[in-house]
């Protein structure tokens, strides 16, 4: 029988665990077993998707949804028979609103897709002025920019849309899916598919109807999905089901342990072999290794290795935020309505969004309550997260009594903070992963993948794992051990 070839995953958060999870079906197609352990220094699976659920209320402390229009979260969770557990947001109940001069504004619906027709939905809901709106409107005309620049969000947006669109509506939403400073953040990194429209077709505008023209021509019996979607219970139904059936599949999981360091054991043609040290001075021995650590932890592990790739990683910087859950009595918030608001830079607000999760989910809690999720934190705006919880909790009771008039004091409150969390794609990061792929590929078997690198959404994630596993699968049969040595330019050695 032939040998099972030994990956060792470290970090087992959705990243690890998707990979893990098609590392068993690329040994199944390609008919070379594999043994594969997986290990997180935390006490529980799932990285940042953590739900929590107390008595009848259930919350989420990070992700509470996933893009649906990014197929891979969408077929995983199918691959895992969670078809039924799938849910889309309330359809009667759709409306987001945007803060401008302390008053809650109705977002034009659909915005995202930036289809003319809702020019007139702008106009009505008092966003922009008259001039604003002209030149948002005016976005067909504006000629595409250089190919060659890797430029940031803000002069894109501002570039094709104007300031004041930028300023008012685009900033928080583009900006704040990365807790982000639009101003640092590389747009083909972020919103590739918007260089990519402009490119091709001279205008986001012109391009985003093209493709809904597209789309409107495609029949399918798929089920309808709205743009985000959740697990019923929680996105944690998710890692469950993930590390039941990798269990099932002989996978090794290991919490508590900690890595520390990663070296190479020995390297003959054809057959690395490395080592991982924990932090309670054991080691694990394997042919390949896949890091699905935050780029900073990445960076310690590999330094000693090829310090080079620990600058570049080093150079991946992290925003912190905090999302504090609280139910209020529904009477008391009464006119609430809606699935949240988000909040412009240039408000300089506190708050930098809220979600009203049980509008969104209605059986996320009882009837009666309110249940509202609201974010602090985010790149230059994280000083606030120095606050005890109860001082964090009053300043943001303070806000929602004044954008939303919420006076009621919450039945339930939770304050959960997440230190160095969001990966900040910045001006430049396209070109230091390309730098980074190249001083890792001189180590066959060593693979990098999770939130640090090539999106930050759940979706985003498992797809980089499916890379990951079919990379691993490749260096492990030799396919790809050559071709990243000589890419690497190390000769045949
Ligand atoms: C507040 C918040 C809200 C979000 N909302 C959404 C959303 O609604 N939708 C969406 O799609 N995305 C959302 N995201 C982004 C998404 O949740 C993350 O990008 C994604 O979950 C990251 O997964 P990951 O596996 O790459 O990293 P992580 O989840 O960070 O996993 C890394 C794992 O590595 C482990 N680890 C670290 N160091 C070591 C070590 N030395 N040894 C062993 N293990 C180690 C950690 O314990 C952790 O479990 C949100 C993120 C946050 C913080």
């Amino acid at each position: 029988m032939t040998r099972p070839r030994t990956v060792v995953i470290v970090g087992g958060g959705i990243s690890g665990l998707a990979t893990a999870y098609s590392l068993l079906d690329e040994s199944a197609k390609s008919g070379m077993p594999i043994r594969c352990t997986i290990l997180d220094s935390g006490s529980l699976w799932g990285g940042k998707i953590v739900t929590h659920r107390v008595g009848e209320i259930v919350t989420e402390a990070g992700p509470d949804s996933f893009l649906s229009q990014k197929q891979a979260g969408l077929d995983l969770c199918l691959k895992l028979g969670l078809a039924d557990q799938l849910i889309n947001t309330n359809a009667t109940s759709k409306k987001a609103c945007v803060l401008r001069k302390g008053r809650l504004h109705d977002l034009p619906e659909g915005l995202l897709s930036f289809v003319p027709k809702q020019f007139g939905s702008f106009l009505q809901s008092g966003l922009l002025s008259w001039t604003g709106l002209a030149r948002m409107g005016l976005e067909c005309a504006v000629p595409p920019g250089p190919s060659t620049d890797d430029e940031s969000l803000a002069d894109f947006l501002r570039r094709r849309f104007g300031t004041q669109a930028f300023e008012r509506v685009l900033e928080p939403l583009m900006a704040g899916i990365y807790a982000g400073d639009a101003e640092q953040m590389s747009l083909r990194a972020t919103f590739p598919r918007f260089f990519e429209l402009e490119q091709q077709y001279g205008s986001v505008v012109r391009g985003m109807m093209a493709a809904k023209k597209a789309a409107s021509s495609v029949s399918s019996d798929a089920p309808k999905r709205t743009m985000f979607v959740s697990l019923k219970n929680g996105l944690a139904d998710l890692v469950t089901a993930l590390t039941q059936r990798l269990t099932q599949q002989g996978v090794e999981l290991h919490l508590g342990a900690q890595a520390e360091s990663l070296r190479v054991r020995s390297h003959e043609i054809g057959r690395w072999m490395y080592d991982l040290i924990l932090q309670d001075g054991s080691a694990l021995s394997a042919e390949a290794i896949v890091l699905a650590t935050p780029a900073y932890v990445s960076a310690e592990l590999l330094r000693p290795l090829t310090p080079i790739a620990g600058g570049l990683l080093d150079m991946i910087p992290y925003a912190s935020t905090a999302t504090i859950g609280m139910t209020f009595p529904r009477a008391a918030a009464s006119a609430i309505e809606g699935f949240g608001f988000i909040v412009p830079r240039t408000e300089q607000r506190d708050l930098i969004a809220a979600t009203w999760t049980s509008l969104k989910w209605p059986h996320r809690a009882p009837a009666d309550q309110l249940l509202a999720r609201c974010y602090v934190g985010g790149v230059g705006r994280e000083d606030i997260l120095r606050l005890d919880d109860d001082a964090l909790t009053i300043k943001v009771r303070t806000e929602l009594a004044a954008v939303c008039g919420i006076h009621a004091e919450p039945s339930y409150t939770e304050v959960n903070r997440w230190w160095k969390a969001m990966p900040q794609y910045t001006i430049g990061h396209l070109d230091r992963l390309a730098q980074l792929d190249a001083a890792v590929s001189r180590y066959p078997g060593l693979v990098l993948t999770g939130a640090g690198y090539r999106g930050v959404g759940i979706p985003d994630c498992i797809r980089d794992g499916v890379v990951a596993a079919k990379r691993i699968v490749q260096d492990l049969s030799g396919e790809t051990g050559h071709a990243r040595r000589a890419q690497a330019g190390m000769g045949s050695a």
